[in-house]
């Protein structure tokens, strides 16, 4: 299939790479220039313009935020004015459901079928082409969406009209900002009363607290390695989607409020570049102090 690709960012390469070695011809763009050439030396075509990708019969966008899926689809020279009538457009971003549902309706005037698909799995996930991806969308296209994305994909699932994706991911990162909360809490206590806290972990990941946050996450709080992963501001723009969503659905959600207040205070000190797991930092500086790192050679990894 012919496929154009917008944002070339963490996800966006490697998921556009494995659409490239599954054969399909990929239209690559991205605003800086360098990362349309490094997909372009693995096979992709390079699109000189934003129109020169809208030339598919599939658009998959993978931007940062709401406001950057729209100005690529409707913005000056933005894709609606050059795609054909049933093109699909495929977001892959983690936007607000809200702006989702505005953009499907507004791609409907012009005969363009969209689906939104935004992923879980990081940066991991993208590059060994094993993504969670929850779809939004109607039949015919989460049809058609299904071959593209399939690509990449450990499991997919079809959670209801336009908009139904993002709900769904919005649910998935209050989940893990939650488990990552919990986790920096546990820790913070293991830590200050003198544990063995390897011994912790290892017993606490095969009873029901086991997860994949647990799994991951703890470790390289223990390193103190913060290098994102997934960076704190992304993670605030999502959990401000997902108070956004629960408000507009009357729905409390007091935990997810909390955290994201430990977020604010984490960017508020310039710390929102780190991975969330940087997290279990406030956590820490609520009781007066903040975990020396542990050495790792003593088998805290
Ligand atoms: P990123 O910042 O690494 O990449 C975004 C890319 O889009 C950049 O290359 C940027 O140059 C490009 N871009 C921005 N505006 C553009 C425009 N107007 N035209 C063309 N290109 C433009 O971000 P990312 O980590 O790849 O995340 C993308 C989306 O996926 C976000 O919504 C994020 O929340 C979501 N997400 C990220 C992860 C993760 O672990 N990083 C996991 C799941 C979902």
């Amino acid at each position: 299939m012919k496929i154009g690709f917008i944002g070339l960012g963490v996800m966006g390469k490697p998921m556009a790479g494995h659409l490239v070695d599954a054969g399909h011809e990929v239209i690559a763009y991205n605003r800086s220039r360098s990362k349309v050439e490094e997909l372009a030396a693995k096979g992709a075509i390079p699109a000189a313009t934003l129109a020169d990708a809208g030339q598919a019969e599939a658009v998959i966008t993978m931007l940062p935020d709401s406001s950057d899926v729209e100005a690529v689809l409707f913005g000056e020279d933005g894709l609606v004015s050059v795609m054909k009538p049933g093109t699909l457009v495929i977001d892959c971003s983690t936007i607000s459901p809200e702006t989702t549902a505005s953009i499907g309706a507004r791609l409907r005037e012009s005969q363009i079928q969209f689906v939104d698909a935004p992923v879980s799995g990081g940066e991991v996930g993208a590059v060994s082409g094993k993504l969670a991806i929850m779809m939004g969308g109607e039949d015919a296209a989460i049809a058609k969406a299904q071959e593209v994305l399939g690509v990449f994909a450990a499991v997919m699932a079809h959670v209801g009209p336009v908009s139904a994706g993002q709900l769904v991911k919005a649910a998935n990162q209050m989940l893990v900002a939650g488990n990552i909360a919990l986790v920096g809490e546990a820790l913070a206590l293991l830590q200050r009363t003198g544990v063995d806290v390897p011994s912790a972990l290892e017993v606490l990941n095969g009873g029901l607290a086991a997860s994949r946050v647990l799994e991951v996450k703890a470790p390289k709080m223990l390193e103190r390695d913060f290098a994102p992963g997934f960076r704190l501001d992304l993670h605030h723009k999502d959990l401000m989607i997902a108070l956004a969503a629960a408000e507009q659905a009357k729905i409390a959600v007091p935990l997810t409020g909390i955290i994201t207040q430990l977020v604010n205070a984490l960017r508020s000190a310039g710390e929102g570049g780190e991975d969330h797991g940087a997290l279990i930092k406030a956590i820490e500086r609520l009781s007066g102090a903040e975990a020396p790192a542990a050495p790792v050679e003593e088998g805290n990894a």
